[in-house]
């Protein structure tokens, strides 16, 4: 179909955009973009006279139309990122097309952060199946409220289709070809499947499967310790299935502190789950109706049955699609685009923001990188993107949460270990915790703040600002925090430096 740039005389509204849209929607005719501000668009008809008479209809003039195929701004994918970086494009006043692929609103709203929490919290509160249908609405209601309006409000034009590069300066939304100034790969990751013998035979399940069970299994391995298949292992194991973890390193949550992390251990065995670390799973097979893992720890060979295998051994970059090479732009071996500190790729009309790249994996860096990458695109005045203070948690009862550095980044600091027990809020609640300092070794300057403990997942951000504002061990001592709230224990924890917990009063 022939593609045209249309400018509109009298669209001086985004609501007089929504009009235009909705006239040319009922008419079956593709918009690419439009933009009220400048009063522009590019669509896609063989009867442009049509287009005029739509348009006159509504009090419109169409002023000028030429053949086009080019998008100014196109954003590739439909997540977190790429709607931050639409959003902030629309800001700008420039014209955004936006990608979406099969999975509209991309990972966190429809299967990863949002139902994983929503199960998490309500496991246990209603049956199962109820549960299930409660998650879906939200997934719904969210995708409608957040993502769908959103890009209305904004005049975010999306486009549903696959990308992919022809070449360094042009593109295929399925397989109409468009020219670009700039485009922002936000396409996220997807599951990685290790190469274990016997794999490629059984149904097993990635987060995906896990979050959408119909019910949960008796029995359920899980494959790799780190943030999903900790919360997803614990969820499964309060809603009675007897979960087995098997992970290859010698902790679970191995990128963390080890006191952390051992103490994240306990917690989840206490419930009885089955901890192998320093495990590796050597093969997979089905037998009758349940799998076998047989898997080698420490020397040993050892075998287990279940109903269920989850695999979460981390993420790939989602590019294999999209014919990257022929754009110029590098990825790694994991297919994660990489990108300079700008957000650049190796294609300089091209920016990557989100799971793609080689960052961490977090929602909120990702729409961070959006907006950074959007920006940078779209200004002469580059912005690097940081993250060196930010925060993150694994959502496990207790949570896990981190801020700043680490003691294998930094081998000069000194680390301080506080019991949580000793606060009077855990006195109150039975509720247990560890707390880890890691400070500079002359001031003992706060760098890096260790969390497990309830509430940890809020916590977090007051000592993710602690390591942000270069705050000391003496001057949190001096900080007053009320009385009764975990909380309290970051004073504890750094007066307890110098003083030992039992030779200071309840609350002094
Ligand atoms: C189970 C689970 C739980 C999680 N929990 C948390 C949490 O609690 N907190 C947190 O911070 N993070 C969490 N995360 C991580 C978080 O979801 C991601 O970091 C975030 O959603 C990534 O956003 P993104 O925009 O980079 O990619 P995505 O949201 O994955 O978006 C990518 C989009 O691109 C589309 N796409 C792919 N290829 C193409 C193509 N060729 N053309 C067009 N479109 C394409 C996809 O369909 C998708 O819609 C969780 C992840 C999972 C899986």
């Amino acid at each position: 179909m022939q593609k045209w740039e249309i400018k509109i005389d009298g669209m001086s509204c985004v609501g007089c955009q929504h009009t235009i849209e909705a006239a040319l929607a009922k008419e079956n005719i593709p918009i690419y973009y439009l933009n009220w501000q400048q009063g522009k668009g590019l669509i896609a008809t063989d009867d442009i006279a049509k287009v005029k008479r739509l348009l006159s209809a509504h009090s419109y003039r169409l002023v000028d139309f030429r053949p086009s195929n080019h998008l100014p701004f196109v954003v590739i994918g439909s997540g977190s990122a790429a709607f931050a970086a639409a959003i902030e494009a629309r800001k700008q006043q420039t014209s955004v097309t936006l990608v979406s692929g099969p999975l509209f609103g991309g990972t966190c709203v429809n299967i990863g952060c949002i139902p994983s929490k929503f199960l998490i919290h309500n496991a246990n509160k209603l049956p199962w199946r109820e549960l299930q249908q409660k998650k879906q609405q939200l997934i719904e209601q969210l995708r409608t409220t957040k993502y769908e309006q959103v890009a209305k409000k904004w005049g975010i034009s999306i486009v549903s289709g696959r990308c992919r590069f022809k070449d360094a300066h042009h593109l295929f939304i399925d397989d109409e070809l468009f020219s670009f100034d700039t485009a922002i790969i936000a396409t996220g990751a997807k599951p990685f499947t290790p190469n274990i013998a016997g794999l490629e035979q059984i149904a097993f399940w990635h987060s995906t499967q896990a979050l959408d069970a119909e019910k949960p299994p008796k029995s359920l391995c899980v494959i790799g310790g780190n943030a999903i298949g900790l919360e997803l292992g614990q969820l499964f194991q309060r809603v009675q299935s007897q979960v087995y973890l098997i992970e290859q390193q010698a902790t679970i949550a191995p990128f963390e502190e080890k006191e952390v992390s051992q103490f994240l251990t306990q917690q989840l065995q206490k419930e009885g789950m089955q901890i192998y670390c320093s495990a590796q799973v050597r093969h997979v097979q089905k037998n009758g109706d349940n799998i076998k893992v047989v898997f080698t720890q420490k020397g040993s060979d050892k075998t287990i049955e279940v109903e269920q295998l989850l695999i979460a051994t981390g993420v790939q970059g989602n590019t294999k699609d999209l014919n990257l090479e022929s754009a110029g732009i590098r990825t790694d071996t994991k297919g994660f685009i990489v990108v300079d500190e700008y957000l650049r790729t190796t294609n300089p009309k091209v920016y990557a923001a989100g799971d793609v790249t080689t960052y961490p994996k977090w929602v909120y860096l990702a729409a961070a990188m959006g907006r950074t990458a959007a920006n940078n695109a779209l200004n002469n005045n580059l912005m690097p993107f940081s993250f060196n203070t930010v925060a993150h948690v694994i959502f496990t009862d207790p949570p896990l949460a981190s801020a700043g550095k680490y003691t294998y980044e930094l081998p000069q600091a000194q680390a301080f270990v506080f019991d949580v027990a000793d606060v009077p809020r855990s006195i109150i609640t039975g509720e247990q915790g560890i707390l880890k300092f890691v400070c500079s070794s002359d001031e003992k300057t706060i760098l890096g703040v260790h969390l497990c403990m309830p509430h940890a997942d809020s916590l977090i951000f007051a000592a993710q600002l602690l390591v942000h504002c270069g705050v000391r061990l003496e001057e949190l001592q001096n900080t007053l925090i009320p009385y009764l709230t975990f909380a309290e224990s970051f004073r504890l924890a750094a007066q307890s430096v110098d003083v030992p917990v039992d030779a200071l009063s309840c609350c002094a």
